[in-house]
């Protein structure tokens, strides 16, 4: 009788100017896979995607899969962001039974691999890591993402409480992933919202290794967190009618307030109130026109259709963009 083939996995790592200690990391990856004894259950393989990198980050990806040629490279042309990079790596993944996403940085620890597996063989489609402890954060910083997940549940209903990027998605999940139609992607809600029986496990986020720093900065953050809000839901464009509502009744509260003071020959000393009242409606309107422009800029976007992102260099397939 012959042995069924093992299952294929593929590794998606995207790998944005990593290249002092990437070398390093995808060896401690790939010692783990053996550790952990699943290099003689599984077939491997690993896509890293270069991210547009500045530094040595392609040449050090050319090396690896020169090395090992379960490693394989995709470079993008220039830096296009992680979602586009994890969204390359899943198209090529296609000949996989499971696809890992994971950093490149080891904060996403590559020993739980084998109980992510067990779990994809019990049946479940999607396997979730979802952050215990949220590694050294600052208290700003755990704030931040506690104040996002909040907010993105209120809005959109998706509760992806410190979920990562760290997932095991089966074939069928990428391939439907892959097949939405949409260009702004946010990895970690969207594979929600596919709503495929998902599990979770639980890690602690390990610190940077490798040397280099976190890419996010602050406002690169805010800016990830108000497009991956206001992509999912329409909800904050409610809120203006809500808004809108509060200041009509605040207004008509104020007129009665004034007319009765007029009439009953108190004169209103109405000046103060009347600057405050300007300030915040002229703040609230420009501020609800704003959000409304942001949907309309998100909406322009969309429509244009542009590739999200273009590769230079593929290790196996000619140029190509999607
Ligand atoms: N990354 C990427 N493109 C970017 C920024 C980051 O592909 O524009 C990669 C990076 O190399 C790493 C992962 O995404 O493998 C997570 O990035 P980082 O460690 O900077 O973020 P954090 O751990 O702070 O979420
Ligand atoms: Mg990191």
């Amino acid at each position: 009788m012959t042995q069924p083939a093992p299952k294929s996995i593929t590794l998606v790592i995207p790998v944005f100017n990593e290249a002092p200690g990437l070398s390093a990391n995808i060896q401690t990856i790939l010692q783990a896979l053996q550790d952990q004894h699943l290099t003689d259950q599984y077939h491997f393989s690993l896509i890293l995607v270069d991210d547009g990198s500045q530094d040595d980050t392609p040449l050090v990806i050319q090396s690896l899969e020169s090395q090992d040629k379960r490693i394989q490279g995709i470079q993008f042309v220039r830096n296009f962001g992680k979602e586009a990079a994890i969204l390359a790596g899943l198209k090529a993944a296609d000949a996989a039974d499971a696809v890992l996403v994971m950093d490149s940085d080891l904060q996403h620890p590559p020993s739980l691999i084998g109980a992510m597996l067990g779990l994809w063989e019990a049946g479940h489609k999607v396997v979730n890591a979802v952050k215990q402890q949220r590694g050294n954060e600052s208290f700003s910083s755990r704030l931040f993402a506690e104040g996002f997940y909040r907010l993105f549940y209120w809005a959109s209903g998706h509760d992806i409480v410190n979920h990562s990027d760290f997932k095991l998605l089966d074939q069928e999940v990428v391939q439907a992933y892959c097949a939405l139609p949409e260009r702004r992607r946010f990895f970690r809600g969207l594979v929600n919202w596919l709503g495929y029986p998902a599990a979770q496990i639980h890690f602690a986020v390990a610190p940077r290794s490798g040397g280099g720093q976190s890419a996010w900065t602050r406002l690169r953050l805010l800016r990830y967190a108000v497009t991956a809000l206001t992509d999912f839901s329409v909800a904050p464009l409610y809120l203006i009618i809500w808004l809108g509502g509060a200041v009509i009744l605040l207004g008509v509260l104020l007129a009665a307030i004034t007319l009765l003071q007029k009439f009953s020959g108190m004169a209103a000393d109405g000046f103060t109130t009347l600057i405050i009242f300007l300030f915040i409606t002229s703040g609230a309107i420009m501020l609800s026109l704003g959000l409304i422009g942001h949907y309309l800029g998100a909406l322009f976007l969309e429509l244009k259709q542009r590739p999200t992102y273009l590769i230079k260099r593929q290790a196996t397939d000619d140029d190509d963009t999607t």
